[in-house]
């Protein structure tokens, strides 16, 4: 069309999305659809949220807030990333976010531009490459195999560096995939990335509540040296089932704080003020729904993985944390985006392929295990008998 920037072309979308809205179709034909294809919670967001939410409004908290965030809410994610990371952070230096997304387009847009690079994980969530597309940089992908349990090589991201690279996106717990970077290798990058200093690092932990078998989540930001280029991504779509609040955050190093609040200035002004109120009492309040919740997605990870790996022609790691699993799918040379559209179109039910998150993601469908067990029992059964036909 004429008049277009041409980089609206560049921009992909998210077939998570896309297959919400075929789901929905189905489901107004009176199709009982079960879907495994968004990645939100199935559980309520915490009753005492909910409250804190409605008190914000009665008490007259309708305006706009400070663009960066109330103090309060500042606070309480400053002393949250301390409580769980022992690091401590300045307030001053976290945006609040209309949802984690935000805090990828904004990084992308302050350093993708012609000419440079951006290492980004391949199966990885599908906006990365979308943004970076959109800003003209180049998206180099970075193969999180399923042979290293959907983590990546900290020797092979270190080769991907030449002087073009500008920022690295990383992302434990994963999605598509639930993998986790282990200790060690985020060790390994980070001793290797004193030789790059001028590279940028976007560390998407948005996942970093939802980890399983007692592991305990190990932030970049640990690493004093690497502090003035860490960019941390978070929020409370994922852990407090909030996802419809629009509620994130950034934390920026000091030096470039300032220009992502300019662009949070121009783009959204500031979060909705009640969505904030409820974000401090999530933070501050009991942790008693986050702890059930994230039991419950271990008992759901642990069912469908040992389901899964009885089926014939499916292989299913054991994904470490968030709500997904990735298995890798053998039938008569289908791809995975057939694979998925035959599972939504005759058995109903609603799966990501694997493909729409990168090359390396071709074979795989992401499997959201938010979803009910009954849910998941049925999703076994279909399976074995696309499978067996
Ligand atoms: N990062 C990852 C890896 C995600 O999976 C998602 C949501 O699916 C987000 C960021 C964005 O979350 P939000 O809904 O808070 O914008």
């Amino acid at each position: 069309m004429d008049g277009l920037n041409k980089s609206m072309y560049d921009i992909g979308s998210d077939s998570a999305f896309s297959i919400l809205a075929r789901s929905q179709e189905l489901s107004k034909q009176g199709k009982n659809v079960i879907n495994l294809g968004i990645g939100q919670p199935d559980f309520p967001t915490p009753p005492n949220v909910v409250e804190a939410a409605i008190k914000a409004l009665k008490d007259g908290h309708h305006g706009y807030t400070s663009s960066n965030g109330i103090f309060e809410l500042r606070q309480a994610v400053a002393q949250d990333f301390y409580n769980r990371n022992n690091v401590e952070i300045d307030p001053n230096t976290i945006l609040i976010t209309p949802g984690g997304k935000s805090v990828i387009f904004y990084t992308m847009l302050m350093f993708g531009e012609a000419g440079s690079e951006i290492i980004t994980p391949d199966p990885g969530f599908i906006a990365y490459k979308s943004m970076i597309d959109y800003t003209g940089a180049k998206a180099v992908s970075l193969p999180h195999r399923m042979a290293n349990n959907f983590s990546f090589d900290a020797e092979e991201l270190l080769s991907l560096i030449n002087e073009k690279t500008k920022l690295i996106i990383l992302n434990s717990p994963a999605n598509p995939t639930g993998g986790v970077v282990p200790e060690k290798e985020l060790e390994k990058l980070a001793e290797g990335l004193l030789n790059f200093p001028k590279v940028f690092v976007l560390s998407d932990e948005i996942y970093s509540r939802i980890l399983f078998d007692k592991k305990k989540h190990h932030s970049l930001m640990k690493f004093p040296e690497l502090r003035s280029r860490v960019i941390v991504l978070d929020g409370w779509s994922k852990t407090y089932s909030m996802t419809g609040w629009r509620l994130g955050f950034g934390i920026f190093p000091k030096n470039i704080f300032d220009f992502a609040e300019k662009l949070a200035i121009n783009c959204h002004s500031c979060v909705n003020s009640a969505s904030q109120f409820a974000g401090i009492e999530a933070l501050t309040g009991s942790q008693d729904s986050v702890n059930n919740m994230i039991l419950e997605f271990e008992q759901r990870r642990n069912f469908l993985v040992k389901e899964l790996s009885l089926i014939r022609n499916v292989d299913c790691k054991k994904p470490g944390g968030a709500f997904y699993v990735f298995p890798k799918l053998k039938k008569n040379n289908l791809s995975s985006f057939e694979i998925s559209q035959y599972l939504l179109e005759k058995k109903y039910i609603a799966t990501v392929p694997g493909s729409s998150f990168g090359s390396n993601g071709e074979g795989f469908l992401r499997i959201s295990y938010a979803s009910s067990k009954e849910n998941l029992e049925k999703f076994v059964e279909c399976l074995k008998d696309f499978m067996n036909e």
